[in-house]
């Protein structure tokens, strides 16, 4: 309590006064991974949504304190948009290369995002917080280095979303408006976002030291990440190798999550695969309705190769481009490719877990893959949604006819009398993985035309919902339904 007491007497405290005190272990690393960053900060900057929740496991409880006491929004509102620094903080901008669409870019870098400061919680664990749409930084090129809200309000919802999912993820901490405009293909309501990761480290981050032969920045880098993602990597003979075992195994393993909640990232450039194995940079990503192996919907991706169905190939791609770099500091070209070859060996053995548990199957077999297979194939042929196709199966178990899906239901009851539980524990056990509320589009695109509107109860509505995909929520019943025909969205955009 005292620590928020300082903070509203004396805004010039010192870091040990803040709880949870900043840390600037990736700022102490060099000056060639970063830039100094600078806010130009905001006039009226408003908090419309404040994640008490994670603030408190951070260790960042005395900020729940404060957005408690009737004027102290306004201070969370001013230090979570730059507009007043937040005590300890040193914002940099962080270099990053990357291949976009294929097409390798050198020098890429935060340009409208800023690394605050590392904070280690209670559990020991190192999280950085990052201010997105602050403002330009030495890597915005033309850009303005701000967001609208529009993109603000989309990466609140769909990375809490996702937590609550079970996908590993960057965090949501605040959204802030900033009564200001900015220029996009209209003016917009800018916004200001807080990002919560494990680490902001990429694969274009590797990238950018070895297209320069930058050797020793390199293995810096390589250090930090062992440091911060695979800390076991260290005592071994090749620490190096064993950091991309670590990230091989954690981005197979994420597609497959993404595939089997119906999940398109939609940019899976290098520069936004980030090395801890969470989901990175929410843009044109979007969640299925109905399903369609090939579905692309971000405006950009014209050739559709982000579609659901390319993204584990595309991150083995990904990963080989990391092989590449890390090659530069153990020449064990054998080893990698060993490594890297796992990629779809995991993206498959975990594909067919998650897939097999929604369909109620406890130890799913290679030959379970066709039952899968025709699932999907029959959600397709009928125009079926993904997320209530597996709630519509699982209510099948309590119905006496077998007709809704076809064919695949016999085999599938088939399947599961092999297993010999009762209807109801197979049903709670499916509801248990298969959600019934994600972030639709159709909602989301609502929750920011309300935004842009000043009215965020759509936001809030569906920031509660998705805290409880899986639980049935009768006054938010509405939130699980599929949009219709005319509802649908069919484009997403980046919109920075
Ligand atoms: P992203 O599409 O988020 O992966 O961003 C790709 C690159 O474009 C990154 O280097 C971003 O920092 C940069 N960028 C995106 N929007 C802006 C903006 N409004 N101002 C400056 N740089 C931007
Ligand atoms: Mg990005």
């Amino acid at each position: 309590m005292s620590a928020v007491v300082q903070l509203r007497d004396n805004g010039g405290m010192s870091t040990t006064d803040l709880p949870g005190a900043f840390e600037h272990r990736y700022a102490a690393l060099g000056e060639a991974l970063h830039e100094p960053a600078a806010f130009p900060g905001f006039h009226a900057p408003e908090l419309i949504a404040w994640n008490a929740p994670l603030a408190e496991s951070l260790g960042l409880g005395d900020l729940n304190d404060l957005n408690d006491l009737n004027d102290q929004p306004a201070r969370l509102a001013r230090w979570f948009s730059g507009s007043e620094p937040l005590p300890g903080s040193r914002p940099i901008a962080l270099a990053y290369a990357g291949h976009q669409f294929g097409q390798f870019v050198p020098r890429l870098g935060d340009g409208r995002a800023a690394l605050l400061g590392e904070i280690v919680d209670p559990a020991g664990t190192r999280w950085d917080l990052q201010l997105k749409g602050s403002g330009p930084t030495a890597f915005s090129r033309g850009g303005d280095g701000k967001s609208s809200l529009g993109p603000v309000i989309r990466e609140y919802l769909l990375s809490e979303a996702m937590h609550h999912l079970g996908v590993p993820t960057t965090r949501a901490l605040a959204a802030v408006a900033t009564g200001e405009d900015v220029f996009r293909e209209r003016a917009e309501p800018g916004g200001v976002f807080t990002r919560v990761a494990s680490s902001h480290i990429r694969i274009g981050t590797f990238q950018y030291f070895a297209s320069q032969g930058d050797l020793e920045s390199l293995r810096v880098l390589a250090e930090h990440a062992i440091d911060r993602h695979d800390p076991g990597a260290a005592a071994t003979d090749q620490p190096f190798l064993a950091l991309f075992r670590g990230v091989v195994a954690r981005q197979s393993a994420l597609v497959a999550k993404w595939l089997s909640i119906g999940f398109i990232h939609g940019v899976m450039n290098t520069d936004n695969t980030a090395v801890s194995g969470e989901t990175l940079d929410y843009g044109p990503c979007a969640f299925m309705d109905e399903y369609r192996a090939q579905k692309v919907f971000s405006s950009i991706d014209r050739r559709g190769r982000y579609a659901y169905a390319n993204q584990p190939a595309i991150v083995h791609w990904n990963l080989a481009r990391l092989a590449e770099c890390l090659l530069l500091l153990d020449e064990d070209v054998e080893g990698f490719q060993a490594e890297l070859d796992r990629c779809p060996d995991i993206l498959a053995a975990e594909h067919l877990r998650l897939m097999g548990a929604k369909l109620g199957i406890e130890a799913p077999r290679e030959a379970d893959r066709d039952l899968v297979d025709a699932f999907f194939r029959r959600l397709e042929a009928k125009d079926q949604d993904f997320t209530l196709g597996f709630r519509a199966l699982a209510d099948r178990l309590e119905a006496g006819d077998e007709s809704a899906f076809g064919e695949v239901e016999t085999r599938w009851r088939a399947r599961l009398a092999e297993q010999g539980d009762a209807p109801d524990t197979v049903r709670a056990r499916m509801n248990a993985v298969n959600p019934l509320y994600i972030p639709r589009n159709h909602q989301v695109e609502r929750a920011i035309r309300g935004g842009f509107a000043g009215d965020y109860t759509v936001f809030h509505e569906l920031d509660t919902v998705l805290r409880r995909p899986f639980d049935e929520q009768p006054e938010f019943a509405a939130y699980a339904v599929a949009p219709e025909p005319e509802e649908r969205v069919l484009r997403t955009f980046c919109g920075t």
